[in-house]
């Protein structure tokens, strides 16, 4: 399908901007999913706000017909999504596990020691930088949410309030900063401006320094069915084969990738400046791209079947807690997270379904899910009400969290994840 120059001229006359790729800027004309209207979905909601307007956004994912990148419009400004993040990562333990796991293998891989500089891309409350910190290595972290930001300095942790861009780079570039190992975790997809990202990762690195990027991988989404991971905040979903294009441009080589089980499945990419021939490209970066071309990341049809999926997914969610609700039965949620607000906007899921949710974190606590107005309480309401079924909205922790709550097996109560399939155990 394509638009002709009346139609283009009639859209821009109109007053509304034809969607182009965020990185190649080829114009947008096929949907990967549409998840209709939701709210930016970490706005949680305070009693004195449940009265009020509140506003939706589309979310309509979209899939470039030349580079395959999958991505959102832009309708949130991140300045409102990031300035007052609520999550706090260290609030989960196998997150901690992971940030842990990963500074021990940095720092067995490649030579960093007390001379080098780790720069962290949104380093969020400091979780993972502390590691480095333990083990004596220098860190640096960059993150625009101030809350998140404050809590990380208050840890001594080094922590510049900004937005990452090629425009910080070249001020720190000027300044005499430059990064032996840059990471960013769960960041990339969340960059409205991709391209001036990764220019300034390119900037900020030293000629034999290191990039490490993880961000949930869209083979794993769509295998998965993990439809709830789009969300506003959530700009892009990369391929790997996308994910080398976009670095191949601003003159960076991956030559290793590792495959994560975080998030539902992720990847972790290693780049390095192309002049670099000191990590040489892996077997196992190879491998993935060639599974990636036969699998059809690189055919516009294979991503143009995924929205009548996740369509059926919804039916057979909204089928068990119609089928729960008859028959009788309490349905509390479990968590609060970005991905179920997704789910529970995009399914029609309020309080005629689900009771309450619970959250660990106590930031949230006594707040309301944005768009449903679902209460979240702390988990000890769990042992209080005894629900017969806890629907866990973070399924990417589900083992974690049946240990934590195996007391609701006292009074009979299941365990359910909506994701990829409903399962009740
Ligand atoms: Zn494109």
């Amino acid at each position: 399908m394509s638009i002709t120059i009346e139609q283009h001229a009639k859209v821009e006359n109109s007053g509304t901007k034809l969607a182009t790729c965020r990185f190649c800027g080829a114009g947008l004309h096929h949907t990967f999913v549409d998840l209709g209207m939701s709210p930016p979905c970490e706005s949680n909601l305070e009693l004195h706000q449940l009265n009020q307007m509140e506003a939706f956004y589309p979310l309509h994912a979209l899939v470039c017909d030349r580079c395959f990148l999958v991505q959102l419009e832009e309708y949130v400004s991140p300045e409102n999504i990031f300035t007052e993040y609520a999550y706090f990562s260290s609030y989960s333990d196998s997150w901690l596990a992971h940030a842990k796991a990963y500074t021990d293998l940095m720092v067995k891989r490649f030579p960093l020691d007390h001379s080098s500089l780790v720069v962290e891309l949104a380093s969020n409350d400091g979780y993972l930088l502390q590691y480095f910190v333990q083990k004596g290595v220098p860190v640096l972290g960059i993150e625009p949410a101030v809350n998140v930001a404050k809590e990380a300095t208050n840890k001594g942790i080094p922590t510049l309030v900004k937005f990452f861009g090629q425009e910080l780079a070249a001020a720190m570039v000027r300044d005499g900063t430059q990064a032996d190992l840059i990471l960013g975790n769960n960041v990339l997809a969340q960059v409205p401006d991709l391209c001036s990202f990764v220019q300034g990762m390119k900037t900020l690195l030293k000629p034999r320094g290191v990039i490490t990027l993880e961000f949930p991988h869209l083979m794993r989404l769509m295998e998965g069915n993990q439809f709830d991971t789009i969300y506003h905040e959530h700009f892009s979903y990369f391929s790997f084969l996308t994910t080398i294009k976009i670095m191949a441009k601003f003159g960076l080589t991956v030559f290793d990738v590792e495959e994560l089980w975080t998030h539902g499945g992720s990847l972790r990419v290693y780049a390095r400046h192309d002049e670099d021939s000191s990590h040489p490209v892996t077997d196992r970066a190879r491998e993935l791209a060639a599974r990636e071309e036969k699998a059809g990341f690189t055919r516009l049809e294979t991503y143009a079947s995924f929205d009548e999926k996740v369509k059926e997914t919804k039916r057979k969610i909204l089928e068990f807690l119609i089928d729960a609700k008859r028959a009788g039965k309490s349905v509390a949620g479990y968590g609060a997270p970005g991905k179920g607000n997704t789910l529970l906007n995009y399914c029609g899921i309020r309080t005629d379904f689900l009771d309450y949710t619970v959250d660990r974190n106590p930031y949230k606590h006594g707040k309301f899910l944005p768009g449903t107005h679902i209460p979240i309480f702390s988990p000890e309401r769990i042992q209080e009400t005894k629900p017969d079924y806890v629907l866990i909205l973070p399924w990417n922790f589900r083992d974690e969290i049946q240990k934590q709550l195996s007391y609701i097996r006292e009074w009979g109560g299941k365990f359910v994840v909506p994701i990829p399939e409903v399962e009740v155990f």
